[in-house]
């Protein structure tokens, strides 16, 4: 029903898209005139990939709407400004972004400012841990060249996921800015529309500006699987932000972003900023957070028990409980891995145990290569392939891996897959794709007719598990298996991030974590 309702919902918008623009905007409406622009990835530098403009998937115009279902014609927000959306791009995760792909992005965005300008206000919609070939603080530098089209007096809001990076420079041409308060991001949507609610809020009511923004940087640079807000210490760190933001007294919001741990700059490390009009909160409560913070840090522990690939093999054989869950964490697409390490399934299919095909069934999420997808396709559902896949991008740890076996599914249409197929070699059930996509959802199984509530093990490229592969585990171990995302820290050669860090550096001396008052947007520096 609800799928129904959103699918017409969504009609109506689109139907709505040739007008929404051509309504020229006048002063006389009374109405904000509010743009928006933005990109989103988080891009491991610690991985061969590369990403181009493509994977952004973007969104020209009134295109932009239908990222956001609190913009849909009938909701609310959507009366209550001009809006003139520019352009917004969002990507998987990936590795660096292209110069040319970043340049031609963020020229386009610029482009349609200027057309559409002037702006009351600008919401811009970002990840935060973009990294681009050759360029520092991508994001600080994408706000920085916007300010040079909009100008300093547009009222921008910016909100971020809470694995995104926060330089002083992207704090600083930001006039509010927030971050996500769960991982997994069950709020990324409610933190959006909160973004552009307080922003609404600030022009409406003529307040503009926050007089003050808390920045603190706090020397901690964590990997998301140790950092769930769904589990202690994380848990309790996160519940403590809304109310210090939500109160109205003084205080308009309050962020703690856990920063990004595969790349390798300067800004990568956790901070906490509080925006606001009274001062004196502003600081303290940016304070108490950063505090708690840092308090906490030696609690953060993984998400669930993790291991050597073999043992979590070994367990999971030998477990009563299935679904046996196995994250396959090193290469996870969603951090920012190539997707096509196959060091993993490599392991799997060498295992005794997987030979026969009525040995313990096994699902693989997923290996891309699009030969062996096409080789599929001839070879029809229910035809024999053989064939090697993967390690196109990141061969550093294992080469292309041999498939021999049987197509079970051929599924066309997937946003990210493109194509996607299922070889069953022995009893595993290898997902083979054209393009590398995350498997989050119960559905991107079941759609390739697997059954993964029945299955004995299923082994998916992701860190913590997604709220649905979650619901449905009988057991789950993280395998701390090699690639562009590795999960142990250490072993990455960091040469930039400040130092020092928790939790590379031993015994640190306590931290400066006294409030930093950035100046407003187009103040000096
Ligand atoms: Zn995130």
């Amino acid at each position: 029903m609800k799928h129904i309702l959103w699918g017409l919902a969504v009609g109506i918008l689109l139907v709505s898209v040739g007008f929404a623009q051509s309504t020229a905007p006048t002063k006389a409406t009374g109405l904000p005139r509010i743009a928006i622009a933005g990109l989103g990835i988080e891009s491991s530098t610690f991985s061969p990939a590369v990403t181009n403009e493509d994977a952004f998937h973007a969104r020209y115009g009134p295109e932009v709407y239908n990222a956001y279902p609190f913009m849909m014609p009938v909701s609310p927000l959507r009366k209550q400004a001009i809006w003139l959306p520019a352009i917004v791009g969002k990507s998987l995760p990936g590795g660096a972004v292209t110069r040319e792909a970043y340049e031609s992005l963020v020229n386009k965005t610029l482009d349609s400012l200027k057309k559409y300008g002037p702006y009351d206000g600008l919401y811009f919609d970002i990840h935060g841990a973009m990294s681009v070939v050759g360029l520092d603080d991508p994001e600080g530098d994408f706000l920085t060249r916007i300010r040079h089209v909009v100008g300093y007096k547009t009222l921008i809001s910016t909100s971020m996921d809470l694995h995104g990076n926060v330089s002083w420079r992207l704090a600083q041409n930001s006039d509010l800015i927030t971050c996500y308060r769960m991982a997994p991001h069950e709020d990324a949507m409610q933190t959006k529309e909160r973004a552009v609610v307080n922003l609404l809020e600030r022009l409406k009511s003529g307040k503009g500006k926050p007089a003050y923004k808390a920045w603190i940087p706090v020397p901690i640079l964590l990997p998301g699987e140790k950092t769930s807000t769904r589990i202690e210490p994380g848990k309790s760190l996160y519940s403590n932000v809304e109310p210090i933001a939500d109160h109205g007294n003084g205080i308009i919001d309050a962020a703690i972003w856990i920063g990004y741990a595969w790349a390798d700059e300067p800004r990568n490390h956790a901070v906490v900023m509080v925006t606001g009009d009274d001062k004196a909160k502003v600081g303290q409560a940016a304070e108490k957070l950063a505090r708690d913070f840092w308090t906490v840090r030696n609690q953060f522990g993984f998400v669930a028990p993790t291991g050597t690939l073999e043992k979590c093999l070994t367990d999971a054989l030998a477990s009563k409980k299935h679904p046996f869950f196995i994250s396959d964490t090193g290469d996870n697409p969603t951090a920012g891995g190539a997707g096509d390490v196959t060091w993993t399934l490599t392991q799997i299919l060498a295992r005794p145990e997987f030979q026969r095909a009525d040995g313990p069934s096994l699902i693989y999420a997923s290996i891309p290569d699009p030969e062996l997808v096409k080789k599929a396709m001839a070879a029809g559902v229910g035809g024999s392939v053989e064939g090697v896949a993967g390690a196109r991008v990141d061969a550093r740890f294992a080469p292309p891996v041999k498939l021999k076996g049987t197509v079970e599914s051929i599924v066309k249409g997937d946003k990210d897959a493109e194509v996607e197929v299922v070889v069953k070699v022995g009893s595993v059930h290898v997902i083979v794709t054209q393009k590398r996509k995350p498997y989050h959802k119960e559905i991107d199984f079941t759609r390739l007719n697997l059954a993964p509530r029945t299955a004995d093990i299923v082994v998916v490229k992701i860190g913590y598990l997604e709220p649905e592969l979650y619901a449905m585990q009988a057991d789950w171990i993280m395998a701390l298996t090699p690639g562009g995302v590795n999960q142990d820290l250490a072993r990455l050669p960091y040469k930039r991030i400040k130092r020092p860090m928790f939790p590379f550096d031993t015994n640190m001396k306590q931290p400066d974590l006294s409030a930093q008052f950035v100046p407003l947007s187009g103040a000096a520096k």
